[in-house]
């Protein structure tokens, strides 16, 4: 086993328990029961729209984005023609999702890599997607995994909340709840959980407010026993 060492402090690489995978394995198989139709909740009909939504709904809601690209896939329906669009006609289309500048930025950079180093067709390899300007590890990871049917785990804000909390990982980045997860998960199941615990998180497990009394996990979870479960 690596240690660590570094300012003092020694840190062991994560390991999973055998009592912690049996409970990982017991989470999943009653969120698959909550969650029997869980995929993305984002509208898309190609990678194409796929990658569009994706980048759009860093920091928005899927329902926002919804909104946004019907219109805005109207007039760029085509990779080429949304690396062409110009800067500001995108800039007014995607405006309500936030940030509307550096998305406009990474949409049109996104674009010029796909249309300049693939030919104009979303790349299905992992490795490629993340050639992308403008395409991070999350973009990547889930238009792998909805887009192409790839098995990858993207570490969204619910994700990282979720899976902390539960005790599955424990880490203070999403790299390392990525990591964790791969561990933790099945490889066959990476995808499915993903979506479990990030529909688990969007509608029970609240950042602010979980949900705690309604959980069906409650039993499972590091989170609840720690606090909740104290403070009756
Ligand atoms: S018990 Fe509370 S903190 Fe734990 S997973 Fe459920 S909602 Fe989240």
């Amino acid at each position: 086993m690596r240690l660590r060492i570094s300012s003092n402090i020694i840190s062991l690489p994560y390991l999973t328990t055998n009592s912690k995978m049996k409970d990982t394995k017991a989470i999943l198989e009653i969120l698959a029961r909550d969650f029997p139709n869980a995929k993305s909740e984002l509208n898309f009909r190609s990678p194409y729209e796929l990658i569009v939504a994706v980048i759009l709904s860093a920091q928005c809601t899927d329902k926002r984005v919804n909104l946004v690209t019907p219109r805005l896939f109207e007039e760029a329906p085509t990779v080429e023609a949304l690396a062409e669009i110009p800067t500001e006609r995108l800039e007014q289309l995607i405006h309500s999702c936030g940030f509307y500048h550096t998305k406009a930025l990474h949409l049109k950079q996104m674009a010029r890599d796909v249309v300049d180093k693939f030919g104009g067709q979303i790349p299905s390899e992992l490795e490629e997607l993340q050639t992308l300007s403008g395409v991070g590890r999350k973009t990547a990871n889930v238009v792998y995994a909805v887009g192409f049917g790839g098995q990858a785990i993207a570490v969204d804000t619910h994700v990282f909340r979720v899976s902390n909390r539960l005790g599955i990982v424990s880490a203070n980045n999403v790299l390392d709840t990525e990591k964790q997860l791969m561990q933790a998960i099945p490889r066959e199941q990476w995808a499915d959980s993903h979506h479990y615990i990030l529909l688990h998180g969007r509608y029970v497990c609240k950042a602010h407010r979980p949900l705690c009394d309604n959980c069906s996990v409650k039993q499972l979870c590091d989170y609840y026993q720690q606090h909740v479960d104290k403070s009756i």
